[in-house]
């Protein structure tokens, strides 16, 4: 299993820092953000070192993606937050710090800071189609 040294999360992983765990598996690992955005905020990894989705094979995301859905259901019915998103981050643009893949099970309220939603305002449909076109060449099998 691959592991990085300098990693946060591979550490975690090894016990080397502690966590708060919420589950453990053969190949995911789910436990307590330190800084929770709300009560309830955790995290659910692959216990494989892969630093985001570009990297990261199918079937260990759909593991993780499954225990992701684990933790949702189980905090959805602990805590009953008004929402919840998943969140997985992917690059420093879109906020991702640590560079081991991660979802995040995110409580949500509608008064919290969280600077993920955003006001849909109608694109330019030659333009979506456009960028389409180059998306599904670049599918992969
Ligand atoms: P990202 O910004 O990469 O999407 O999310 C990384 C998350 O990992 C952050 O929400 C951050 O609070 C959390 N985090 C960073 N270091 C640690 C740690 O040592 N322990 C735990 N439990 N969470 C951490
Ligand atoms: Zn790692």
């Amino acid at each position: 299993m691959s592991s990085d040294p300098n990693c946060i999360f591979c550490k975690i992983v090894a016990e080397q820092i502690p966590s708060i765990k919420l589950h453990e598996d053969a190949d995911t690992l789910a436990f307590m953000d330190i800084n929770p955005l709300n009560p309830g905020h955790c995290l659910a990894i692959p216990k494989a070192h892969f630093a985001d989705v570009f990297s990261i094979d199918a079937a260990t995301m759909a593991k993780t993606a499954t225990t992701a859905r684990r933790l949702a259901r189980a905090v959805n019915a602990a805590l009953a937050p008004p929402g919840l998103n998943l969140v997985q981050a992917n690059g420093p643009a879109a906020a991702q710090s640590v560079l081991h893949f991660h979802f995040h099970i995110l409580p949500r309220s509608e008064s919290d800071v969280a600077a993920l939603n955003w006001a849909p305002k109608p694109g330019n449909r030659d333009e979506i189609a456009a960028i389409a076109e180059r998306i599904r060449a670049k599918l992969e099998r």
